[in-house]
Protein backbone atom coordinates (compact mmCIF):
# COMPACT_ATOMS: atom_id res chain seq x y z
CA UNK A 1 0.00 0.00 0.00
CA UNK A 2 1.41 3.47 -0.67
CA UNK A 3 1.90 6.69 2.33
CA UNK A 4 -1.06 7.68 1.43
CA UNK A 5 -3.35 4.99 1.68
CA UNK A 6 -1.46 3.61 5.09
CA UNK A 7 -2.05 7.14 7.09
CA UNK A 8 -5.37 6.43 5.31
CA UNK A 9 -6.18 3.70 7.38
CA UNK A 10 -4.44 4.44 10.43
CA UNK A 11 -6.11 8.02 10.66
CA UNK A 12 -9.71 5.80 10.35
CA UNK A 13 -8.57 3.82 13.47
CA UNK A 14 -7.77 6.41 15.93
CA UNK A 15 -9.87 8.17 17.39
CA UNK A 16 -9.94 12.73 16.34
CA UNK A 17 -8.59 13.18 19.58
CA UNK A 18 -5.68 11.40 19.27
CA UNK A 19 -2.93 12.99 17.48
CA UNK A 20 -0.73 10.69 14.83
CA UNK A 21 3.26 11.68 14.67
CA UNK A 22 4.18 10.38 11.18
CA UNK A 23 7.61 8.43 12.52
CA UNK A 24 10.16 9.69 9.62
CA UNK A 25 13.81 8.57 11.06
CA UNK A 26 15.61 7.11 8.20
CA UNK A 27 13.43 7.82 5.20
CA UNK A 28 13.26 10.14 2.38
CA UNK A 29 12.29 13.36 1.70
CA UNK A 30 10.27 12.31 -1.37
CA UNK A 31 8.15 9.95 1.77
CA UNK A 32 7.96 12.66 4.32
CA UNK A 33 6.24 15.02 1.03
CA UNK A 34 4.22 11.97 0.30
CA UNK A 35 2.72 12.32 3.37
CA UNK A 36 2.41 16.08 4.00
CA UNK A 37 0.61 15.98 0.82
CA UNK A 38 -1.96 13.20 2.18
CA UNK A 39 -2.51 15.95 5.02
CA UNK A 40 0.27 14.60 7.59
CA UNK A 41 1.45 17.81 9.29
CA UNK A 42 2.71 16.12 12.77
CA UNK A 43 6.61 14.57 12.00
CA UNK A 44 8.46 12.77 14.71
CA UNK A 45 12.01 12.16 14.21
CA UNK A 46 14.92 10.37 16.78
CA UNK A 47 18.04 12.11 15.43
CA UNK A 48 19.11 16.05 15.90
CA UNK A 49 20.86 16.13 13.01
CA UNK A 50 18.23 14.11 10.97
CA UNK A 51 15.93 16.53 12.02
CA UNK A 52 17.69 19.53 11.25
CA UNK A 53 18.47 18.07 7.82
CA UNK A 54 15.02 17.47 6.74
CA UNK A 55 13.24 20.51 8.78
CA UNK A 56 14.31 23.17 6.07
CA UNK A 57 13.09 21.00 3.28
CA UNK A 58 9.53 20.83 4.10
CA UNK A 59 6.76 23.70 4.15
CA UNK A 60 6.54 25.81 7.09
CA UNK A 61 3.35 24.17 9.18
CA UNK A 62 4.84 20.95 10.12
CA UNK A 63 5.29 20.31 13.39
CA UNK A 64 8.98 19.04 14.50
CA UNK A 65 8.44 16.26 17.39
CA UNK A 66 12.13 15.20 18.73
CA UNK A 67 10.97 11.74 19.61
CA UNK A 68 14.44 10.15 20.61
CA UNK A 69 17.18 10.45 23.68
CA UNK A 70 18.91 13.58 23.46
CA UNK A 71 22.23 14.97 23.86
CA UNK A 72 22.31 18.74 26.09
CA UNK A 73 24.91 19.71 23.56
CA UNK A 74 22.34 19.42 20.75
CA UNK A 75 19.38 21.13 21.92
CA UNK A 76 20.43 24.25 20.30
CA UNK A 77 20.16 23.02 16.84
CA UNK A 78 16.47 22.61 17.18
CA UNK A 79 15.75 25.21 19.68
CA UNK A 80 14.13 27.60 17.16
CA UNK A 81 11.84 25.24 15.69
CA UNK A 82 10.76 21.98 17.74
CA UNK A 83 7.09 21.75 18.25
CA UNK A 84 7.50 19.12 20.79
CA UNK A 85 10.04 17.43 22.84
CA UNK A 86 9.14 13.99 23.91
CA UNK A 87 11.81 12.21 25.90
CA UNK A 88 12.88 14.85 28.73
CA UNK A 89 15.13 12.05 31.09
CA UNK A 90 17.28 14.20 32.85
CA UNK A 91 17.00 17.44 35.16
CA UNK A 92 19.82 18.48 33.46
CA UNK A 93 18.51 17.95 29.61
CA UNK A 94 15.43 19.99 31.21
CA UNK A 95 17.67 22.85 31.98
CA UNK A 96 19.48 23.13 28.63
CA UNK A 97 16.15 23.27 26.92
CA UNK A 98 15.06 25.89 29.26
CA UNK A 99 17.85 28.24 28.66
CA UNK A 100 17.95 27.74 24.58
CA UNK A 101 13.97 28.36 24.43
CA UNK A 102 15.12 31.64 26.50
CA UNK A 103 17.83 32.45 24.00
CA UNK A 104 15.04 32.20 21.48
CA UNK A 105 11.70 33.95 22.81
CA UNK A 106 10.13 31.31 23.39
CA UNK A 107 8.58 28.15 25.25
CA UNK A 108 9.41 24.53 24.23
CA UNK A 109 6.60 22.17 25.53
CA UNK A 110 8.22 18.80 26.74
CA UNK A 111 6.98 15.40 27.33
CA UNK A 112 8.65 13.47 30.43
CA UNK A 113 10.32 10.24 29.25
CA UNK A 114 9.45 7.58 32.23
CA UNK A 115 11.02 3.76 31.31
CA UNK A 116 7.89 1.41 31.33
CA UNK A 117 9.37 -1.61 29.59
CA UNK A 118 11.50 -4.91 30.93
CA UNK A 119 14.28 -4.33 28.46
CA UNK A 120 17.08 -2.64 30.39
CA UNK A 121 18.11 -0.30 27.31
CA UNK A 122 16.06 1.80 27.04
CA UNK A 123 16.03 5.71 28.14
CA UNK A 124 13.73 6.98 30.70
CA UNK A 125 12.98 7.98 34.35
CA UNK A 126 10.91 5.34 36.75
CA UNK A 127 8.29 6.60 38.99
CA UNK A 128 10.57 6.46 42.04
CA UNK A 129 13.75 8.31 40.78
CA UNK A 130 11.70 11.34 38.91
CA UNK A 131 9.41 11.80 42.68
CA UNK A 132 13.42 11.91 44.18
CA UNK A 133 14.89 14.67 41.53
CA UNK A 134 11.95 16.61 41.49
CA UNK A 135 12.21 16.96 45.19
CA UNK A 136 15.34 19.12 44.31
CA UNK A 137 14.94 20.00 41.46
CA UNK A 138 11.66 21.21 40.67
CA UNK A 139 10.54 20.64 36.67
CA UNK A 140 7.84 23.55 36.86
CA UNK A 141 10.06 26.14 38.23
CA UNK A 142 11.87 26.38 34.53
CA UNK A 143 9.97 29.17 32.92
CA UNK A 144 10.37 28.71 29.30
CA UNK A 145 9.77 24.47 29.61
CA UNK A 146 5.89 23.85 29.48
CA UNK A 147 5.92 19.85 30.44
CA UNK A 148 2.64 18.84 28.83
CA UNK A 149 3.12 15.33 29.78
CA UNK A 150 4.54 11.68 29.62
CA UNK A 151 5.92 9.49 27.06
CA UNK A 152 6.91 5.92 27.01
CA UNK A 153 7.80 3.02 25.31
CA UNK A 154 6.38 -0.60 25.92
CA UNK A 155 8.62 -3.60 25.86
CA UNK A 156 8.91 -5.13 22.52
CA UNK A 157 6.90 -8.04 22.67
CA UNK A 158 3.48 -10.56 21.01
CA UNK A 159 2.31 -10.75 25.18
CA UNK A 160 -0.22 -8.14 24.95
CA UNK A 161 -1.22 -8.37 28.80
CA UNK A 162 2.47 -7.38 29.29
CA UNK A 163 2.15 -4.15 27.25
CA UNK A 164 -1.40 -3.30 28.15
CA UNK A 165 -0.25 -3.25 32.07
CA UNK A 166 2.93 -1.24 31.17
CA UNK A 167 0.68 1.43 29.48
CA UNK A 168 -1.56 1.57 32.33
CA UNK A 169 1.58 2.39 34.44
CA UNK A 170 2.24 5.29 32.28
CA UNK A 171 -1.31 6.32 32.95
CA UNK A 172 -0.98 6.01 36.73
CA UNK A 173 1.77 8.24 36.75
CA UNK A 174 0.47 10.69 34.30
CA UNK A 175 -2.89 10.95 37.18
CA UNK A 176 0.20 10.80 39.79
CA UNK A 177 1.55 13.66 38.50
CA UNK A 178 -0.93 15.60 37.48
CA UNK A 179 -3.17 15.41 40.59
CA UNK A 180 -0.66 15.31 43.20
CA UNK A 181 2.76 16.81 42.21
CA UNK A 182 1.10 20.15 40.52
CA UNK A 183 1.56 19.46 36.92
CA UNK A 184 -1.11 21.27 36.21
CA UNK A 185 -0.39 21.77 32.09
CA UNK A 186 -0.16 17.92 31.83
CA UNK A 187 -2.55 16.75 28.86
CA UNK A 188 -0.66 14.57 26.70
CA UNK A 189 0.11 10.93 26.80
CA UNK A 190 2.77 10.11 23.98
CA UNK A 191 2.62 6.07 23.95
CA UNK A 192 1.93 3.41 21.43
CA UNK A 193 3.65 2.75 18.16
CA UNK A 194 2.90 0.50 14.49
CA UNK A 195 2.71 -2.88 16.51
CA UNK A 196 1.12 -1.47 19.81
CA UNK A 197 -0.88 1.83 19.02
CA UNK A 198 -4.31 0.61 19.58
CA UNK A 199 -3.88 -1.12 22.57
CA UNK A 200 -1.97 2.24 23.53
CA UNK A 201 -5.17 4.30 22.92
CA UNK A 202 -7.19 2.08 24.63
CA UNK A 203 -5.40 2.47 28.03
CA UNK A 204 -5.41 6.46 27.23
CA UNK A 205 -3.12 7.48 24.75
CA UNK A 206 -3.38 10.77 23.47
CA UNK A 207 -0.08 11.08 20.68
CA UNK A 208 0.59 8.07 18.90
CA UNK A 209 3.95 7.57 17.42
CA UNK A 210 3.73 5.62 14.26
CA UNK A 211 6.99 5.14 11.35
CA UNK A 212 7.02 1.37 9.83
CA UNK A 213 3.48 0.97 9.41
CA UNK A 214 3.26 4.30 7.09
CA UNK A 215 6.46 4.28 5.91
CA UNK A 216 7.66 0.78 5.51
CA UNK A 217 9.78 -1.48 7.42
CA UNK A 218 13.66 0.88 7.65
CA UNK A 219 16.94 -0.35 6.64
CA UNK A 220 19.72 0.62 9.10
C1 LIG B 1 11.14 4.54 15.76
C2 LIG B 1 10.30 5.02 16.88
C3 LIG B 1 8.90 4.92 16.81
C4 LIG B 1 8.15 4.30 15.65
O1 LIG B 1 8.36 2.94 15.59
P1 LIG B 1 7.52 2.00 14.57
O2 LIG B 1 7.58 0.66 15.17
O3 LIG B 1 8.23 2.09 13.26
O4 LIG B 1 6.15 2.53 14.48
C5 LIG B 1 8.16 5.42 17.88
N1 LIG B 1 8.77 5.98 18.95
C6 LIG B 1 10.10 6.10 19.05
C7 LIG B 1 10.69 6.73 20.26
C8 LIG B 1 10.91 5.62 18.01
O5 LIG B 1 12.24 5.73 18.13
Amino acid sequence: MSIQENLKKIQENIPNSTNLVAVSKTKPLEDLKAAYDAGQRDFGENKVQELQAKAPAMPKDVRWHMIGHMQRNKVKYIAPFVYLIHAVDSWKLAQEINKQAKKNNRTINCLIQFHIAEEESKFGFSFDEFIEEQKTNNFNSLDNVNFIGVMGMATYTDNQEQVRKEFKQLKNIFETLKLEYQFKNFSEISMGMSQDYQLAIEEGSTIVRVGSSIFGARNY
